[in-house]
């Protein structure tokens, strides 16, 4: 199941694939090829049923680039520019968004709590409440900067009740953690081909609702980012305005197949969690302590606090990780050291214990480097 080159990846995304799924860039395609254009149109099918979408009500909209690319594109083409937005932010991610509305000149408030905190129905209830003037919410769904879950369909149930629109960030979770547009009334959803789908980096996506996304033709700033204008291209002739990731959407539909292969979502987020708690049991008896409350923490990545030992340093253990066979991540938190193990991709706990022993093996080793 795991890579056959380099280092195991240990990261939110890029992340390891499998070997097929690296096989299926080995032709090249021509953009315009037919063959080409059942392919990519397979891929967007497939994931806006993952999302939950419907072909009367949705559309996936494909944007080259990566997950941030998706986000800026849903930001700026799923609201007009007098349609002020509430960002709940817990996070770098959530404050990523805020940095783009900032950029397009976009309206917004944005409500921030702790990043070891979840975002609140209730209290969002009370402030939808008491201003009518917010046309739409936006929140992230797995905070990738410390692994914390927020509570989406209770945030989704909150945002339909109030009458407003909602905008998600499902860049981390997509894939693994159900998710369900239509049910839960979610307006647009950004996702990526990097992260739980396990293909590679290259292209994001937004599922959104397609009589939305008609409604606000013209209102992004953006050529390239124009989700309007290329679901338009593409319902025309089937193409992409521009250059797609050919090799990319090949690999994500042979990934696509895997998932389906392995049971779906459900079995995918079977997996990602045993290999969460196979991750903190093991990390735990080496000493390490993970950030967050253990009710928040997703299955996605973990972020364990620092050690305040002279042993510890994160160039130091990530090099001697990396040598042994696996790439860890530098920690995002603001007020809290850590550093990050994700636990999605082509591995299983198997490929965690492999880690724990090479961690376990690092720290004796930088431990007694201290002594001599
Ligand atoms: C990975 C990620 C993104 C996108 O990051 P890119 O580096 O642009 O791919 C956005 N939001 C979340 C929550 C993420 O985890």
């Amino acid at each position: 199941m795991t890579a056959s080159k380099g280092p195991v990846l240990l990261t939110p995304g890029p992340l390891t694939t499998s070997d097929r799924v690296k096989a299926a860039m080995l032709r090249d395609w021509g953009s315009r090829d037919p063959a080409f254009t059942r392919l990519a149109g397979e891929v967007l099918t497939r994931v806006r049923a993952l999302a939950g979408g419907t072909a009367e009500e949705h559309v996936c909209v494909p944007v080259q680039g990566s997950g941030t690319f998706a986000v800026e594109a849903m930001l700026g083409s799923m609201l007009r520019p007098d349609e002020r937005l509430l960002l709940l932010v817990n996070g770098a991610y959530g404050r990523r968004m805020a940095e783009i509305c900032r950029r397009l000149g976009r309206p917004f408030e944005a409500v921030e709590v702790a990043e070891t905190e979840a975002h609140d129905p209730a209290a969002l209830a009370e402030r939808l409440a008491a201003d009518p003037g917010i046309a739409a919410v936006a929140i992230v769904h797995c905070e990738t900067t410390s692994g914390l879950l927020n509570p989406l369909e209770e945030i989704a149930a909150v945002v339909r009740a109030a009458g407003r629109r909602l905008l998600v960030d499902a860049m981390s979770s997509f894939g693994a953690i159900a998710v369900d547009i239509s049910g839960w009334g979610i307006s647009a959803l950004a996702a990526s081909s990097n992260k739980c789908l396990q293909g590679v980096p290259g292209l994001a996506f937004v599922v959104c609702r397609s009589d939305e996304l008609a409604a606000r033709r013209g209102v992004s700033v953006s050529l390239a980012l124009d989700l309007e204008d290329q679901a338009r291209a593409l319902a025309g002739d089937g193409q992409w305005r521009f250059t797609p990731p050919t090799h990319v959407v090949a690999a994500l539909h042979e990934a696509l197949q895997e998932l389906e292969e392995e049971g779906g979502p459900a079995a995918r987020l079977a997996r990602y969690t045993a290999n969460r708690d196979t991750l903190i049991a093991g990390m735990a008896r080496l000493g390490f302590v993970p950030a967050l409350d253990p009710a928040l923490q997703a299955p996605v990545i973990v972020s364990f606090l620092e050690p305040q030992e002279d042993w510890y340093d994160f160039s130091t253990f990530y090099d001697a990780l990396e040598s042994r066979g696996f790439a860890i991540y530098a920690g995002k938190m603001k007020a809290l050291g850590t550093f990050r193990v994700g636990t999605i991709g082509a591995i299983d706990s198997l490929v965690i214990e492999r880690f724990l022993a090479a961690a376990e093996a690092v720290v004796t080793e930088l431990k007694q480097k201290l002594i001599r």
